[in-house]
């Protein structure tokens, strides 16, 4: 089984993870095999929200916004340091954004595959950043879960077939790399080759 272990360093996330995984993040020169999470976290608007399932498939934090409050989305940006992703002209006006203090992608198209484009270019993100770590209904870092802790939870043939398991805190979905998983994944490498 894969560990996990995180702690701070600098005000920054550091996570152990096997060699050969691609991310983002710089790699601390002092801690071989450790790698700085340094990711961008996103708070996505409504108007783009298809965004959301997008990005925590990828592995990265995407609040979603559905109030029509733009001052109390600026707010939550500011204060957990996430990045905008809006296609609402007016926010980017904003003293805050102009200043440089908050930073916000306005999304250009419509089409959901061409925004997913957009912010990926934009922030060159990387597609397989965290696989299979979010949940992709609330945003919450998922847990792992050994084969006998999911035996009456899952439907049996995915119990004969999958071995590695991982489980939300909040709504209790469990997750598996099942052809579900797969080709969203798929979907996704097709976004990045455009
Ligand atoms: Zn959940």
């Amino acid at each position: 089984m894969r560990e996990c272990n995180f702690a701070y360093r600098n005000n920054r996330l550091i996570s152990r993870v096997p060699e050969g995984i691609k991310g983002v993040g710089l790699l601390d020169k002092n801690l071989k095999g450790v790698r700085l999470i340094d990711a961008p976290k996103f708070i996505v608007d409504t108007n783009v929200g298809k965004l959301v399932k997008w990005l925590r498939i990828m592995g990265y934090d995407a609040l979603f916004f559905n109030g029509s409050n733009d001052s109390s989305m600026i707010a939550t940006a500011l204060a957990e340091g996430r990045v905008i992703l809006t296609r609402d002209t007016q926010i980017v006006k904003r003293r805050v954004v102009a200043s440089g203090q908050l930073k916000v992608v306005l999304i250009q198209s419509d089409k959901p595959e061409l925004q997913m484009q957009q912010v990926i270019d934009t922030l060159n993100l990387d597609c397989q950043f965290r696989p299979f770590a979010i949940c992709l209904e609330c945003n919450q870092p998922l847990l792992e879960r050994s084969k006998q802790q999911v035996k009456d939870l899952v439907p049996p043939y995915v119990f004969q077939t999958q071995s590695q398991y991982m489980e939300c805190p909040a709504c209790h979905r469990i997750y598996w790399r099942g052809t579900h998983w797969q080709a969203m994944i798929k979907k996704l490498d097709q976004y990045m080759k455009g």
